[in-house]
């Protein structure tokens, strides 16, 4: 192993600069060269490569977004533009790369490591939806963010005795919801995972926490369940109790890492570029049972995960 190369892919994440900055320095530290690929699958077959040196990640850990940029390349779901994009890994001296991204980004790299190049994932992404790992890069930082703007909703769905409907991103995946459903004290959480909520029972529980002297309603909508807007109005128009939808969006995915996103970033970087220096190919990076770890990426993509019942059920117990 000389070279190798890292790419962020997929949605952004906070704290993927900081798993940008471990894979740079632990492979420049342990005698590799490192090259960063910009944009993602898009930057790699369009050559936009660059050298990392230590100090081109300097001052980046604290920030958002990612400095390499990121897309989605949806022509590198073809094989003929996997076998161009490990043509243009080989003509670069390129021997390994570090993907930093979800799971439609590891298919990309298990694609690249059916094309001869070996490729390590790293988890990041604020949805937490990846099953090899009870951990991924970005989530902390997006629920505390949406914990805090929640906070502000409730004050002032307080004040005027309001229902409010707060809409959290997580595309297919209810985590960011679930938690803040949990840290926000939300009446009522809507997951995809659990599709099946009755809107009749929401509006029943309105009623009911009404006359128990409650003098705000909570709703948590995660993404992947969505028409917040169209929902606040049924309610509304069911319950008598004025009900606004909020839709808090990208600001999710932007801000500075917390701590949390930023120490796991920093160990997977590393840990990427050290099992790979140990000979392990197409593997993944994961945080599973208090440990770092790593997955064959086949087998990462093959895992399900599900939302925990009991989790859920502590939402609910303490609404009364
Ligand atoms: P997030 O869920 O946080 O947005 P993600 O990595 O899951 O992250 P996707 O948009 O699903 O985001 O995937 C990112 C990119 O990975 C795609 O645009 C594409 O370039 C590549 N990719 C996705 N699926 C495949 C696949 N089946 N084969 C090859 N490449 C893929």
């Amino acid at each position: 192993l000389n070279t190798i190369a890292v790419l962020t892919s997929g949605g952004d994440a906070p704290g993927m600069n900081a798993a940008i900055r471990a894979v740079v320095r632990t492979a420049i530290y342990r005698g590799l060269k490192v090259k960063g690929i910009k944009k993602g699958y898009n930057g790699l077959l369009n050559e936009d490569i660059i050298d990392m040196e230590p100090r081109h990640v300097s001052d980046i850990i604290q920030k958002g977004g990612t400095v390499l940029g990121t897309a989605r390349c949806l022509e590198f779901k073809r094989p003929e533009y996997q076998k161009k994009a490990a043509d243009i890994c080989r003509k670069h001296g390129i021997d390994g790369i570090v993907v930093i991204g979800g799971d439609g980004s590891y298919r990309g790299a298990q694609a690249l490591s059916r094309q001869g190049i070996n490729a390590v994932g790293i988890p990041g992404t604020i949805d937490l939806d990846i099953a090899c790992t009870d951990y991924t890069i970005g989530f902390d930082t997006a629920v505390n963010t949406a914990m805090q703007a929640i906070d502000k909703v409730k004050d002032t769905s307080s004040s005027h005795e309001r229902c409010s409907i707060i809409e959290v991103m997580g595309r297919h995946a209810g985590y960011i919801a679930l938690w803040c459903g949990i840290a926000n004290g939300a009446e009522d959480i809507l997951l995809p995972e659990n599709y099946d909520y009755n809107e009749q029972e929401i509006v029943n529980h309105i009623i009911e926490s009404r006359k128990r002297g409650k003098i705000h309603h909570l709703i948590i909508n995660a993404e992947g369940i969505g028409h917040s807007t169209s929902m606040a109005k049924r309610i509304e128009a069911a319950t008598g109790v004025e009900t606004r939808a909020t839709i808090l969006g990208y600001m999710q995915r932007g801000g500075s890492p917390t701590a949390t996103d930023r120490y796991y970033a920093s160990i997977m970087g590393a840990r990427a570029v050290d099992i790979m220096l140990e000979g392990k190919t197409n593997r993944v990076v994961g945080y599973r049972y208090g440990e770092f770890t790593d997955f064959g990426i086949e087998e990462a993509l093959m895992m399900q995960k599900d939302i925990d019942r009991y989790q859920y059920e502590v939402a609910r117990m303490l609404t009364i």
